[in-house]
């Protein structure tokens, strides 16, 4: 399913973390790991960490180099423990999870981890559309390299779910147009039901405009809510009669 998103690890130097990665990775139904330069691959504690991942560490891309990991990528992103003093764009997971989701459809992207003890080098980074942060202690900010790789493979996989969800409503999404009618008519019933007072309106439409694009409602959805109203409507004129 995600063929294009590849997990890169940087000259690695305890195969268990490899196999860790490996495991954090297929939790969360990532596939494509590639590892530049491991210190000692494959190996022994790698299958004993990957419990049942190790068909990812079978087909492994094993390459001399960063820039070939990332080859072909057309986003990529370098895992960063520390706040560097670089000035490059920056991400948090979250948001780095959307873009990566949004565009491994097209091409490959990559997000890269570094060295256990040194991180990614300046030049290394630089290979890299972008950093990732996860924020977490500021006083003790580097997570083991497969625990940051679970907390990037869980938000791609959170992010990837969205799209799925909102592929699957059963109805599209109400158009811009829809919604405005419903305001008017939402407007129209709370001042029929004196709910609100047309002279002290305070910020009550405001408020629930809000709330209700929060919720990006589909068509049959702003159906139902002006059925609503219109049942509303339909029984306050009845009581003036
Ligand atoms: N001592 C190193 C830390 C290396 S941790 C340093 O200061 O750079 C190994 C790798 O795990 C890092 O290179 C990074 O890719 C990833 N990592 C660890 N903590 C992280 C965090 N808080 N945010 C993003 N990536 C992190």
């Amino acid at each position: 399913m995600y063929e294009n998103i590849r997990i890169v690890l940087v000259s690695t130097s305890h195969p268990g973390n490899i196999g860790a990665t490996a495991r954090a990775m297929k939790n969360m139904g990532l596939s494509e790991l590639y590892l530049v330069n491991p210190h000692v691959f494959p190996h022994a504690d790698a299958s004993a960490r990957a419990s049942g991942a190790d068909d990812l560490l079978a087909k492994a891309t094993v390459c001399a180099s960063l820039e070939e990991a990332v080859a072909g990528c057309s986003l990529v992103f370098g895992a960063s423990a520390r706040l560097r003093s670089l000035p490059w764009p920056l991400a948090e997971p979250r948001e780095a999870a959307v873009q990566i989701i949004n565009a491994h459809q097209q091409a490959p992207v990559a997000v890269v981890f570094g060295r256990e003890h040194s991180g990614l080098t300046n030049d290394e980074l630089l290979c890299c559309n972008a950093l990732v942060h996860i924020p977490c202690n500021e006083t003790f900010s580097s997570l083991n390299v497969a625990a940051a790789v679970q907390v990037l493979s869980y938000e791609i996989h959170m992010a990837g779910r969205q799209g799925i969800t909102e592929v699957a409503t059963d109805s599209p999404l109400a158009t811009a147009d829809e919604i405005e009618r419903f305001f008017q008519h939402l407007e129209e019933t709370l001042v029929e039901i004196e709910f609100l007072d047309p002279d002290k309106p305070r910020q009550l439409m405001r408020r629930l405009r809000r709330l209700y694009n929060r919720a990006r409602l589909e068509e049959t959805e702003v159906n139902i809510l002006r059925g609503i109203l219109t049942a509303a409507q339909k029984q306050a004129r009845n009581r003036l009669q």
